[in-house]
């Protein structure tokens, strides 16, 4: 692609940068932005470096929220002796979506890949199964997607804890193999959640 103009062509090249997003697609986000007022252009970049210098994780949960503990993990209401582990904050989002689940969450940040590099000690595990020994918690609901990445991370978690008296299971897989959980429907993430099975007999059906 030929740019009559460096900052165009940078602001096409960062643009290109994300996930989706191919040089045509971000050329015509560019010039859509470059005819808009100013202002729209300014609040977007000024969103985004907030967001990137100001973030912050739940320190129980890990989750993304703008104070210490998340409003999930803040309310009183919620049953603090469950658990659900996901993969990341859109699992939390598509799973409270549902209305069926009145625990708390546990964000892994991601899934065990050795092809991508990924091993537990760059997830948020070792804090999961700290929370799990102080005994309060009675169950842990997995809810990573059935992919052979998520039941390694399943499997390797539920090894970690073995002796711990803590329930596992997993959420029912009317979800098929393969699919992520901010895609499926809510009602079926819901009824899965509901429907959950012990862990013991998912490894078992494998
Ligand atoms: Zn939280």
């Amino acid at each position: 692609m030929e740019f009559s103009s460096k900052l165009l062509e940078n602001a096409v090249y960062e643009m290109s940068q994300l996930p989706g997003i191919g040089k045509r697609t971000a050329l015509r986000l560019v010039l859509y932005l470059l005819k808009q007022p100013e202002a729209q252009t300014e609040n977007l970049s000024s969103a985004l470096s907030k967001l990137r210098n100001e973030v912050n994780f739940c320190k129980n949960c890990h989750n993304i929220s703008d104070t210490e503990l998340c409003e999930i993990c803040a309310n009183p209401k919620r049953d603090a002796s469950l658990i659900c582990v996901v993969e990341d904050i859109r699992d939390v989002m598509a799973i409270e979506n549902t209305s069926q689940y009145r625990g708390l969450y546990h964000v892994l940040g991601g899934k065990i890949s050795p092809m991508e590099g990924v091993g537990p000690q760059d997830l948020n595990i070792v804090s999961l199964v700290e929370k799990v020994k102080e005994g309060e918690i009675k169950e842990l609901i997995f809810a990573l997607s059935s992919t052979m990445e998520g039941d390694t991370t399943n499997f390797y978690i539920y090894k970690q804890l073995e002796g711990v008296d803590v329930k596992t299971s997993t959420i029912a897989r009317g979800i098929s193999v393969g699919d992520e959980l901010e895609y499926a429907d809510e009602v079926t993430l819901g009824r899965s959640i509901l429907n959950r099975v012990p862990f013991e007999s998912s490894i078992k059906a494998n």
